[in-house]
């Protein structure tokens, strides 16, 4: 292929990118990332749980909640639009693992839409990828996620309250009863944090993450930690 060739389809490949609409996710139609009748076919987290950790359960408090023991969630409450399943696991996957991140705003709108009125957070804050880990993804699909959640509750987000210390191995990876343990002391808040926080992640399981991400900014002097996460694994 002679030099001008190969320029020439350079140029093509990125004038293509520039003009063709979004494909959706879902359907795979163009015109957007997701179309909102498809993101109303999405595995919704709903029907009877536990209102404040979210787990399906009695409509009321759940059993771990109330106990308040070590295995009590230190977070004040936990929401999620979506149940991980179906098209809501993938599109957190192809996110997670395949930059495609253009329809993680509307995941978010949906996930600020679940937040109840009561718990009037001051500001959003994210779960914090392990600096290593962002630099080769290149991004932070739970920070992409909380930037949109923050612009739908119309309050500020603060990208750096929460920090890493250190690593810890893919939650998926591991039980529930490891998951704890694994993520135990992973986060400080860095400076004073606002009395009310509301911490974004992708997704959720036992609430492990968000549990420990909720007591480091307890520690800092937050009053109320709420987690919202885009879909949660039942
Ligand atoms: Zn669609
Ligand atoms: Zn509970």
């Amino acid at each position: 292929m002679t030099e001008d060739r190969r320029l020439a389809r350079l140029l093509g490949t990125a004038l293509l990118d520039a003009v063709l609409p979004q494909r959706c996710l879902v359907c795979g139609r163009f015109g957007a990332s997701l179309h909102e009748e498809c993101l109303a076919t999405l595995p919704r987290a709903d029907g009877s749980r536990c209102t404040r950790c979210w787990r399906p359960g009695p409509g009321t408090w759940c059993e771990r909640c109330i106990s308040g023991g070590r295995e009590a969630p230190a977070f004040d409450g936990l929401r999620a639009p979506f149940r991980f399943e179906r098209d809501a696991r993938r599109a957190i996957l192809e996110a997670k693992f395949r930059g495609v991140t253009a329809h993680l705003p509307v995941l978010a709108r949906a996930a600020a839409a679940v937040v109840p009125v009561g718990w009037q957070p001051s500001v959003v804050a994210s779960i914090p990828l392990a600096p290593r880990r962002e630099r080769q993804r290149g991004y932070n699909q739970a920070a992409i996620a909380a930037r949109a959640v923050a612009d739908a509750l119309g309050v500020p987000y603060r990208p750096r309250l929460l920090e890493r210390v250190r690593a810890t191995a893919p939650q998926a990876s591991l039980s529930a009863e490891r998951r704890a343990a694994n993520v135990r002391g992973a986060f400080v808040a860095r400076g004073v944090p606002p009395e009310v926080v509301l911490v974004v992640d992708d997704v959720t399981t036992t609430g492990a993450t968000l549990s420990v991400a909720a007591e480091a900014l307890a520690a800092a002097g937050s009053l109320r930690v709420y987690g919202l996460a885009l879909a949660r694994e039942d």
